[in-house]
């Protein structure tokens, strides 16, 4: 396992839309435990593979290790299948615009499908604190970062905090 260089903002990587995972080969694996690795290290809850500068579609989260439950996960070829149209506000970082924290409105519950590590496909509904990671995360993905979510007006004030 090695540490990765976790890749900022405004890096052209990030605004990439990332291509899919064919097979999970020995390297996939191994990108998969840098990453948590990296995550553990940076410290965060969620790293996609574009903020280590590699543009396939797999994030890793890990939503309670920091209250002492540590639950590593590895998304692979990740699809929302639903979202709730009930929305909620909640404050996000981003361990790629480090220092700022941004206020993002999105559904409170999302229906993921993804693949595992071990090539089986998953099927869960995500709420709360991990419905907005996994959507902060699969957005990366997607070339969105936080900023891409807010509105002109919080853009740019999101923007003078990051550049001062
Ligand atoms: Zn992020």
């Amino acid at each position: 396992m090695s540490l990765r260089e976790i890749v900022t903002w405004p890096d052209a990587r990030l605004s990439t839309r990332c291509d899919p995972v064919d097979e999970i080969t020995a390297e996939i694996r191994a990108q998969a435990e840098d990453m948590l690795e990296t995550m553990y290290a940076a410290p965060g809850r969620g790293l996609a593979a574009p903020q280590i500068g590699v543009l396939n579609r797999m994030f890793v989260t890990d939503v309670s290790w920091k209250e002492g439950r540590p639950d590593p996960q590895v998304y692979i070829n990740p699809e929302i299948l639903q979202a709730s149209e009930t929305l909620v506000d909640g404050d996000e970082g981003c361990l790629s615009i480090p220092g700022v924290t941004t206020r993002i409105t999105r559904p409170d519950s999302v229906h993921l499908v993804w693949t595992s590590l071990e090539g089986a496909r998953i099927s869960q509904v995500f709420t709360g604190f991990a419905a907005a990671c996994v959507q902060h995360e699969l957005d990366h993905l997607n070339g969105i970062v936080t900023l891409d979510r807010l509105s002109a007006e919080d853009r740019a004030r999101a923007e003078a905090e990051y550049a001062a």
